[in-house]
């Protein structure tokens, strides 16, 4: 028996790239989240709804079960606790780069570095990884600001055409990863829902193969 899919997405970039995706799987939102202010968007498909959410509360609907599968960036899921949830597909879309950047021409600092970003896990493993100490200091957007006013010496953030860092006098120093949207699921809608959930993913496949040969 075909049951109720609930699938968690967020306005704007991610949304308008998924949505040839969904139309492949025969699913056409009766609205457009541009122009409504509904936040659970009903499709062509009455077993099908899609969940208007912010990018970063995506695996958290996904993971409680309130939604059985979403997107979400891999900065975002690198961030997020992935329990009870699978990445199953890389959808290949908003793909940018996470990197640290800093001034072109870097003040000396007789300290450890003072890293501002958003992305603390992220910037924590890297770290740990090279088996450098430097201190994290949280932000929540505008990032670049923050070697210009002497809060930190360089940032970590998402890097797509380098503009906003050219803009602010600032340059990509170091790559830590490569970022795109992924598909989640929700591991026990996996379970109860297979037959449901594995024929839309087997139709994003093809999308995406066909875009990539
Ligand atoms: P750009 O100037 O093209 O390098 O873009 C950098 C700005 O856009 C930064 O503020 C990033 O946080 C944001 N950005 C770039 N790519 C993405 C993405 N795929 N997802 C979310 N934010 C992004």
């Amino acid at each position: 028996m075909n049951q109720q899919i609930t699938i968690a997405l967020s306005k704007g970039r991610i949304y308008e790239d998924t949505l040839p995706l969904l139309e492949a799987a025969g699913i056409a939102p009766l609205e457009d989240p541009s122009k409504s202010r509904k936040l659970i968007l009903p499709t062509n498909n009455p077993l099908v709804r899609l969940l208007i959410v912010r990018a970063t509360d995506a695996p958290t609907y996904v993971a409680h079960g309130a939604a059985d599968m979403g997107v979400a960036g891999k900065d975002v899921l690198m961030e997020a606790p992935t329990d009870n949830l699978y990445e199953l597909l890389d959808l290949q879309i908003a793909r940018c780069k996470l990197m640290v950047a800093g001034p072109v021409v870097e003040k000396p600092h007789g300290h450890r570095l003072k890293i501002a970003t958003k992305y603390l896990k992220s910037a924590q493993a890297y770290y740990a990884q090279k088996g450098e100490q430097v201190d994290l200091i949280k932000l929540y957007g505008s990032m670049e600001i923050a070697p210009l006013i002497d809060l930190a010496d360089r940032i970590v953030d998402l890097v797509d055409t380098g503009n906003t860092l050219r803009a602010n006098g600032l340059i990509p120093l170091e790559h830590i990863a490569d970022i795109s949207s992924r598909l989640i699921v929700n591991q026990h809608a996996y379970k109860t829902k297979f037959s449901q959930i594995n024929e839309i993913i087997t139709q994003f496949k093809t999308v995406i193969e066909s875009q990539h040969a």
